[in-house]
């Protein structure tokens, strides 16, 4: 499995395309992208490895996770995929954006799939797994590969760090018992690749981190 990994927006947000050699399928992971350079660097990537977008996958759904989602679901016809609990968060987006003096490139769209634990989402030969770990966002979802020993963790998990907990919808004691108990039994050499920031590996955080 190929990892690409891209910087979005002045936030700034990691948005991941992962893709099989052989079959050329792909999934994207949080499309983040806001600006026009943005949208043409992740096109021209797709269009250079002739990949097939197979699915796209929200980890939450947070203004500067979310920018990019509208362009690429018509670009590629292809729904948004995430957890029922972050829902709300698609109504009020307009005026966040405002807000942070950033309005948005497009106008929200629904979601298309839920995911939900331990959904299956299949590209060429690679699953992801989808474990629920609220506490940032109600509906966060980390997107964990056995095969690959690797996990995409949105902003439930950063290297040394959580994730915020005072937004809409977010709760201290529950992101840090959904991290213990979910991902802290995944494999010491599951690497980690976050929302935001470097990448990091599940025995360094449970070593290291100090909010756990
Ligand atoms: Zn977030």
């Amino acid at each position: 499995m190929v990892i690409k990994k891209f910087e979005f927006n002045p936030f700034p947000v990691n948005t991941y395309i992962l893709w099989d050699e052989v079959s050329k399928e792909a999934i994207i992971i949080d499309a983040g992208c806001y600006f026009e350079e943005e949208r043409t660097e992740l096109i021209n990537y797709i269009r250079d490895n002739k990949l097939t977008i197979k699915h796209l996958l929200a980890t939450h759904l947070h203004l500067d996770h979310n920018f990019g989602n509208p362009f690429v679901s018509k670009t590629f016809n292809i729904k948004l995929e995430a957890n029922k609990g972050d829902e709300f968060l698609l109504q009020n987006m307009e005026a966040q954006a405002r807000a942070f003096n950033m309005p948005l490139p497009d106008a929200p769209i629904p979601i298309g799939k839920y995911i939900n634990e331990n959904d299956e989402i299949s590209f060429g030969t690679n699953t992801l797994r989808a474990i629920h770990v609220p506490g940032h966002s109600p509906g966060s979802i980390v997107y964990y590969c056995e095969q690959e020993k690797v996990a995409f963790a949105g902003d439930v998990l950063f290297r040394s760090s959580i994730g915020r907990t005072d937004l809409a919808g977010g709760d201290f004691n529950t992101l840090i018992i959904g991290i213990k108990n979910k991902l802290f039994t995944l494999p010491d050499d599951t690497i980690v690749y976050p929302g935001h920031g470097p990448f990091t590996s599940i025995g360094f955080e449970k070593q290291h981190n100090p909010f756990i």
